[in-house]
């Protein structure tokens, strides 16, 4: 090309940053130079230009994120692969009646992005015990572990061996320096991606005492929480999974038929109140609904025996549960005290349980679910002080496929123009569906998720030959189980990278494909725990 011509297009290009980064900030009092894309939908081949024009304009940003980070936010999605992203993005536009392949989720809309490389220290497809440890603790480990390194068999009981092998987490150092610390999961408290910021222990399942082998003297995970030694102590901790925490010989609030778990004798609910300051402990939604943060230093929230509800059926917990977005405002809020600072990871522990499940519309609701999360956190903070990033532990081998028209329900069967394609059987087939699980349909048995006992209830299918016929069946249902090429209890997680989302200071390390662990060095670098940075 001419250098007249180049020098045209620069002046060209300049002008057009200049319009977008002027408009930017007029409508963004958090200066978020990030130009969303519109929701308009390019209808012809000019508009569809521009748009793909725009979209490596906005990529030419200012350095704002060279600046030092007072806040870290990591939220993860366990087990968000990028299929259930791409899934959950459609289904939510769909949802509010818009195009769904054009609709973003609100972390979609963050500058940075990376691949996240999940292998473990010794598996391929790893589960989310070693995959959370990468993250908070900035190394790999081994299949179970929660912040312990790989040279720790699982089977360890001794309480020295642990000492040994522990490696101190993001949320152990913040607390050394003084900042505040949080943890929100829709998962048991003492569940993996949770307790791997405060606990460090070879087996994920030791969740409390009562789980432990004969002879232990490591202390188990719940324990672990109200006994850290590292600041004051965490000083948002909301979830699920109260049973760990209370003694089997007290009632449960909610379930008053069912007890406690622990064989300690110990309530950490209530050790909890005792030893922290201007502390509660709150079980439902009310409670939850009556914490005003200005007097609260220190809150847990155990609003289930096991895992809160998935998003999809919160609506008829008796006793209420709080959203995760609710949850995060709260969190946000009681941490943001500290002028110091703080730490935070809140987890949508249950996208990955669904998947689990075979059931889509309950990964993909919970996914939505993050997304409004992330968004209320976006609203709390001011990029130019808090890196926030999104990302999940590990995939699923969940599939979007054959050949639908855009704007073909997600849920529905694939077809083109409304009319049903059909495979080599001559039959209808999902556009999602699993390569394992227990939605396989070889015994031609029509499955449903059961949310009252998360089981699965079945039925013949009516005329089917080696696969059903899903002619006259609504796939869009809630309970509905997408079919599985190989038969199995549990669907399993999948080896695939996943995605990082990043933005305010430090997003821009986030690129490239990165080995897991690199998250916490990236948060670390990001808060100035390291000479990298002015
Ligand atoms: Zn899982």
């Amino acid at each position: 090309m001419q250098k007249q011509k180049l020098t045209k297009l620069a002046a060209a290009v300049s002008a057009l940053c200049l319009t977008l980064s002027v408009s930017a900030v007029a409508d963004d009092h958090h200066h978020d130079h990030h130009q969303q894309p519109s929701n308009q939908v390019p209808t012809s081949a000019a508009e569809w230009f521009k748009v793909g024009e725009q979209a490596v304009l906005v990529n030419k940003r200012d350095a704002a994120e060279l600046r030092k980070a007072k806040n870290v936010i990591l939220f993860v999605g366990d087990g968000m692969g990028v299929s259930t992203v791409t899934a959950a993005r459609i289904l939510e536009g769909q949802m509010a009646g818009r195009d769904g392949e054009f609709n973003r989720l609100g972390f979609e809309k963050f500058g940075y992005i990376a691949h996240s490389v999940t292998a473990s220290a010794n598996q391929q497809t790893s589960d989310s015990a070693p995959t959370a440890t990468a993250m908070v603790a900035g190394i790999k480990a081994n299949d179970g572990a929660i912040s312990v390194d790989q040279n720790i068999p699982r089977s360890e009981k001794s309480a020295e061996q642990h000492a040994a092998h522990s490696v101190k987490t993001i949320l152990e150092r913040a607390e050394e320096r003084g900042m505040s610390t949080g943890v929100v999961t829709t998962a048991r408290f003492t569940h993996a991606t949770p307790a791997v910021n405060y606990a460090h222990i070879a087996d994920r399942d030791w969740e409390a005492d009562s789980n432990l082998p004969a002879g232990a003297t490591v202390k188990d995970i719940a324990r672990q929480l109200l006994e850290t030694p590292y600041g004051d102590g965490l000083e948002v901790a909301l979830g699920g999974g109260r049973s760990y925490f209370m003694p089997n010989t007290v009632a449960d609030p909610e379930y008053p038929s069912q007890n406690g778990r622990r064989k300690d004798g110990r309530d950490l609910t209530l050790e909890w109140t005792s030893k922290y300051n201007n502390s509660e402990f709150i079980w439902n939604q009310a409670q939850f609904d009556g914490i005003n943060p200005a007097r609260t230093d220190h809150l847990l929230g155990l609003f289930e025996r096991s895992h809160m509800r998935y998003e999809a059926d919160r609506k008829d917990d008796a006793a209420g549960e709080p959203s995760l977005a609710d949850m995060t405002d709260k969190a946000i809020k009681i941490l943001q005290k500290n002028k110091k600072g703080f730490y935070l990871m809140v987890e949508a522990g249950r996208i990955d349980h669904a998947h689990h499940a075979g059931n889509a519309y309950r990964a993909l609701t919970d996914t939505v679910a993050l997304s409004e999360a992330v968004k209320k956190a976006k609203q709390l903070t001011n990029d130019k002080d808090t890196l926030i990033l999104v990302t999940a532990d590990h995939s699923h081998v969940f599939t979007i496929a054959g050949y639908p028209s855009r704007g073909n329900p997600i849920l529905g069967k694939t077809a083109v123009d409304g009319v049903a394609l059909t495979d080599s059987l001559g039959l209808p087939y999902t556009t999602l569906s699993y390569a394992n699980g227990p939605g396989w349909t070889g015994g031609l048995q029509r499955k449903e998720f059961n949310p009252a006992n998360e089981g699965t209830v079945s039925a013949p299918y009516a005329g089917s030959k080696l696969r059903p016929d899903l002619t006259a069946v609504d796939t869009a249902t809630a309970n509905y189980m997408q079919e599985a090429t190989v038969p199995m209890g549990a669907e399993t997680h999948a080896g695939e990278d996943v995605a990082i989302y990043a933005d305010g200071p430090g997003a821009y390390l986030v690129r490239g494909t990165l080995e897991q662990n690199v998250i916490y060095h990236v948060m670390a670098d990001a808060l100035g725990w390291t000479n990298n940075r002015r």
